[in-house]
């Protein structure tokens, strides 16, 4: 059976490689080359310390797949998160319910541990040692090599353009080279997917956002772990020698990809590196290096768009991922390739249905930014069993 997978992305090409594994001819259609949407732009970190059980299962399958396909392309760091005190009874409880083994240091224990951090006696610090850094970049040459290695066609520069259907069904997709025929179709062309959605008339509600980071150089070398400052909405992870990147996970509305893409914000950089000097020392003296923006895409509820797609029998989309796809995005690929290949919906991916939402949603809703989202957790979809 020929599969057409639109995005070659890390959701692409872990579902491509799958179903390739699973016996499918499988087809990557990108527009430019594997991994240079948002993939290549993460600041890549991976970690456990998220809010829903479900997502931190799929991080916790994301970092096997990883071990098993694309050794070389992480570090182990661990990941540390500073919260306001209010919060870290009920958010330890979730960490605990997950199984996720985690420290805990409060002011002067943290400011010990990482010398460089300013943390305040109502503040916490959070650690969780297990957790990576990785390098998007690495990733994607390993999955490159293992694509080929399964036989799987990869297409760059290629840009499918619309899908045509008829009836229930999508007869081809127009790219820039002509038609391609296949028997099933996955988008998973990252913020790219809603165009393309809408092009082919399938409604999902997806809002698109800014999401923007740089890189400083500071005065000296710091020791510190990737990590989040919960408490004014910031984060950080370390580079090479002096070099750490920072951003923050506010949500500011676009309304199609292309406002979003381009370089960072003056007031933004200024903004965070305010904020992040409070916390991190050194910051105030650093170098402005680089910085890019570019749009992430979420739904109403903040949980990704995974599945096949109700009005279609053989279009299938994962897409929605807000600002941290990377983490979940193996997994993620995985399980969806799972789905097309045995009809049942994964364990993981059943709060992720694309037809979860009612039509009068579409367009219409408030971003929850996942900041404001702590410490809450959807208690109606919280599993432990998880399938591979
Ligand atoms: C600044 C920033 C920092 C981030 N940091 C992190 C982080 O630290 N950790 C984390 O987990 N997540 C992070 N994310 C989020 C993460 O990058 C994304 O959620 C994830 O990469 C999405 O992967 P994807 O495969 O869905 O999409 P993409 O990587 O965007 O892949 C989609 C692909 O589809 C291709 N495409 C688009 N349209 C077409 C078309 N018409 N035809 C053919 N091909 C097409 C694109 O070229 C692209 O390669 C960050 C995002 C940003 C912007």
């Amino acid at each position: 059976m020929k599969v057409v997978v639109i995005g070659g992305g890390v959701i692409g090409v872990h579902v491509a490689l799958r179903l390739s594994q699973m016996g499918y001819s499988v087809f990557i259609v990108e527009r430019e080359a594997l991994g240079s949407g948002l993939t290549s732009r993460a600041a890549g970190i991976v970690t456990t310390q998220l809010v829903y059980t479900f997502d931190i299962e799929l991080v916790k399958m994301s970092m096997e797949l990883l071990e098993d396909l694309a050794q070389g392309s992480y570090r182990k760091t661990g990941f540390l998160s500073v919260n306001p005190e209010s919060i870290v009874k009920a958010y330890t409880a979730i960490l605990d319910k997950a199984g996720v083994h985690y420290e805990v240091f409060r002011d002067s224990e943290a400011a010990d541990r990482w010398d460089c951090l300013t943390i305040s006696e109502d503040e916490v610090v959070i650690y969780t040692a297990g957790d990576l850094l990785l390098d998007p970049g690495a990733l994607m040459s390993s999955m490159r090599r293992r694509l080929n290695e399964a036989g799987v066609e990869v297409m760059e520069g290629v840009e499918a353009s619309s899908l045509n259907i008829n009836g229930s069904w999508v007869q081809h997709v127009a790219t820039s080279v002509g038609r391609i025929k296949a028997d099933l179709y996955v988008i998973t062309a990252g913020p790219w997917s809603r165009g393309l959605l809408e092009r082919a008339e399938v409604k999902l509600p997806l809002k698109l956002y800014r999401c923007q980071v740089f890189t400083v150089k500071l005065p000296a070398e710091i020791e510190l772990p990737p990590g989040s400052d919960d408490v004014n909405n910031l984060y950080w992870a370390p580079e090479s020698g002096k070099r750490v990147l920072l951003g923050n996970g506010r949500i500011e509305e676009v309304e199609s990809v292309e406002k979003a893409i381009g370089s960072v914000k003056g007031s933004f950089v200024e903004e965070i590196a305010v904020k992040a000097s409070k916390r991190i020392k050194g910051v105030l003296d650093a170098e402005l290096v680089t910085g890019w923006s570019m749009p992430c895409s979420i739904t109403p509820d903040g949980i990704p768009v995974v599945g096949k797609v109700h009005s279609l029998e053989n279009l299938y989309v994962a897409t929605g991922l807000d600002g941290y796809g990377l983490m979940r995005g193996p997994a993620i690929g995985w399980l969806l390739a799972e789905l097309i290949a045995t009809g049942r919906t994964p364990n993981l991916l059943r709060a992720m249905s694309p037809n979860r939402f009612g039509e009068k949603s579409y367009g219409d809703f408030e971003i929850i930014e996942r900041h404001s989202r702590l410490p809450f957790e959807i208690t109606w979809f919280s599993q432990s069993g998880r399938s591979k």
